[in-house]
């Protein structure tokens, strides 16, 4: 996200409309991306996002392979630039890429000929969900602009807490993010964002309440004392939820944890939650996304700086 003008942001969000339609009707596929061939590049588990890219690519016509770790010469110690230069001699037109390193995506970037797309890299950024969120908001509240969104639970070891923070700030939202202090990345406020350690005041007028998951697998050591003051505290339930606005949009990016940092009779109340629709418009957007690269590719007009 970082660097993309609101003008960039919107023209995704554009595109990603006429997606959505395309999606909800019975014949889904076009033929844009046909002789292309997308890698799913895979060193951390996913459900969600690469089967969002998968269908993304195969509903726009291109060739698409999945590579996980548990499946590929990673495990037998190749590094991730062989892997990168290897795969690269393929000829892929575009790379999705998933890696449990910060930085590690734009480091494969610079050594490919292909178009490379981050579907997450460790702490640091996994765009399209931003994306995907901001299509909800806005299919949801009609503007991003002046909104304030509250982003609650693991800020420290979130990427999707990282993309949506600048997303959000580009197109005028307000952001507090709400958690305990030693979940809360140092010197956060720099991100320009409020900053609550009581979910009651931090939740006061939101319009939006964007639930984290407990990233254990990137914590080492203890950073709350047990799940079950973690859920009392910090948990998103009908009590804390009332502190919003009446009509707040409950979020969640999934995998959830039902009991830790939701609780259920939330995350399941279709007037509130629009986890699910999060889901359909991932697929929206991964494929404005996968459409405005071929343009790049084809050198056709391409409305986004590259
Ligand atoms: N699926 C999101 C991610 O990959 C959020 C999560 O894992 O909690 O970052």
């Amino acid at each position: 996200m970082e660097g993309l003008s609101p003008a960039e942001i919107i023209a995704i969000l554009d595109l990603a409309e006429d997606y959505v339609a395309q999606n909800r009707q019975i014949d889904k596929k076009q033929s844009l991306l046909r002789g292309r061939t997308q890698i799913n590049l895979f060193f951390e588990s996913s459900t969600r996002t690469r089967t969002s890219f998968e269908l993304a690519g195969k509903r726009l016509g291109a060739d698409v392979i999945n590579m996980s770790v548990a499946t590929s010469a990673i495990k037998k110690g190749e590094t991730l630039i062989d892997t990168a230069m290897t795969l690269n001699a393929m000829h892929p037109d575009v790379l999705v890429v998933r890696h449990p390193d910060s930085g590690a995506v734009n480091l494969l970037s610079r050594k490919v000929d292909g178009s490379v797309i981050n579907a997450g890299d460790g702490s640091h950024e996994h765009p399209t969900q931003a994306l995907l969120d901001a299509l909800t908001i806005r299919r949801r509240l009609g503007r991003l602009n002046g909104l304030t969104v509250a982003i609650c639970g693991d800020i420290m070891h979130s990427r999707v807490a990282r993309s949506n923070i600048l997303l959000l700030n580009t197109m005028g939202a307000r952001v507090r993010v709400i958690a305990p202090p030693t979940l809360l990345p140092v010197e956060v406020e720099r991100l320009g964002v409020e900053v609550h350690h009581d979910m009651r005041s931090g939740l006061a007028d939101c319009d939006i309440v964007m639930m984290l998951r407990l990233q254990t697998e990137r914590m080492k050591g203890a950073f709350v004392p047990s799940i079950r003051e973690y859920f009392h505290f910090y948990g998103l339930d009908r009590d804390k939820l009332a502190c919003a606005r009446p009509d707040a949009l409950v979020m969640h990016p999934g995998p959830m944890n039902r009991g830790i940092e939701i609780d259920p009779d939330v995350a399941d109340d279709i007037h509130r939650s629009v986890i699910r629709e999060q889901v359909e418009m991932g697929v929206a957007v991964r494929m404005a996304v996968l459409d405005l690269l071929s343009r790049h590719l084809s050198n056709r007009p391409v409305a986004l700086a590259q």
